[in-house]
């Protein structure tokens, strides 16, 4: 066991505080890595504070968008150097056994992907510690190569907020054949906003007001509706071939629905607290659909980064000292954030 800083949740409703955590020594398969930079992720709010359904273990050290230095690998490990930049995202563990682990769909593994944070590791009592911290092993195959020419900080939440939105985009292979709604322009939103752009696809994004709309455009978007303002929301009505929802509060669905036209789809990656209300006439009329979509596998991870690496998509981010985290949590959800926090975790 080796002793690392972190910054962890000891109980719901306290802010985060420093704190001292214990990571495994490395097995011949695990790669220990110096974190460099940590995304703060909408989902590492609801899990310190414990929001989703009583699932929080504590104490919980959250963090799933981490960039940093390989400094040790054990004597199996063949793919990572000492030396190298690489990634964590949500998961670092899968059953390598069962269908979809075998079948390049491991972030779905049916015996439960082990969580970055707030899981236990495989048959043992160990709790998984995330990314606010200085350090962590992780087996190698869940370990993402970053070029290390890629501007890392800005590449930190490509981990969860980016693979989120590439995966479902990429799934429905989106071209400049479709008109792709973006609900909700966050953390998630701005980046399946800018792959649906870069895919191709006529993008329209629909907010709750007119904050942000220019920058929407500056990020590739061809259309802008306030969702408020009748006279956009009717041009747009029945007309997108799939919605990209990444809204995490509980709204009246159906108008989410009249956008899409006839065998369109909405694709959800956002997480609300309560279960959507979801009235069978919105699916009937035009045979309308709704599917969901979580993260993305390792290899989908992998080509998510090089993608991003080859046509120079980041998220746009606010860098932050460990220190200011519980007011980027605050802020966070005040929707006062562009886009995303990123910890400069050489700040603790
Ligand atoms: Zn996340
Ligand atoms: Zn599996």
């Amino acid at each position: 066991m080796v002793k690392v800083k972190s910054y962890a949740a000891l109980q719901p409703d306290k802010p985060l505080d420093p704190y001292n955590i214990n990571r495994r020594d490395i097995n011949p398969d695990d790669v220990n890595i110096d974190i460099l930079y940590c995304g703060v992720c909408h989902s590492d709010i609801h899990m310190a504070r414990n929001e989703w359904n009583n699932t929080s273990i504590y104490p919980m050290v959250p963090g799933h968008e981490i960039i940093g230095k390989v400094k040790e690998v054990g004597s199996r490990v063949k793919k990572i150097k000492v030396g190298d930049t690489v990634g964590v995202g949500v998961y670092v563990d899968a059953c390598e056994k069962c269908n979809n682990c075998n079948s390049g769909k491991d972030h779905y593994c049916e015996e439960g992907i082990v969580l970055t944070y707030n899981s236990y590791e495989y048959g043992t009592k160990n709790i998984t510690y995330g990314g606010y911290s200085k350090s962590i092993v992780v087996k190698e195959n869940y370990v993402i190569h970053i070029p290390s020419e890629m501007d890392l900080a800005k590449a930190a939440p490509l981990l969860c907020a980016g693979i989120t939105t590439y995966s479902p985009l990429r799934h429905f292979k989106i071209n400049n054949t479709h008109k792709v709604g973006i609900a909700g322009l966050g953390g998630l939103g701005h980046m399946g906003l800018k792959f649906a752009s870069s895919f191709g696809a006529d993008v329209v994004v629909f907010s709750t007001s007119d904050s942000k709309k220019e920058e929407a455009f500056d990020m590739g978007a061809n259309h802008f509706v306030n969702i408020n303002n009748s006279n956009e929301v009717r041009d747009h009505l029945n007309s997108c071939d799939y919605i990209l929802d990444t809204v995490s509060a509980n709204r009246d669905m159906g108008k989410v629905f009249s956008f899409l036209k006839t065998d369109g789809l909405i694709m959800l990656v956002g997480l609300p607290m309560e279960p959507l209300a979801i009235s069978s006439f919105s699916l009937i009329d035009k045979r309308k659909g709704i599917v969901g979509s979580a993260i993305g596998s390792i290899s989908e991870t992998q080509e998510m980064i090089n993608y991003c690496y080859e046509k120079n998509i980041y998220p746009e981010v606010e860098l932050i000292p460990i220190s200011k985290i519980n007011e980027a949590f605050d802020r966070t959800i005040n929707k006062d954030v562009r886009y995303r926090f990123v910890i400069d975790m050489s700040t603790l």
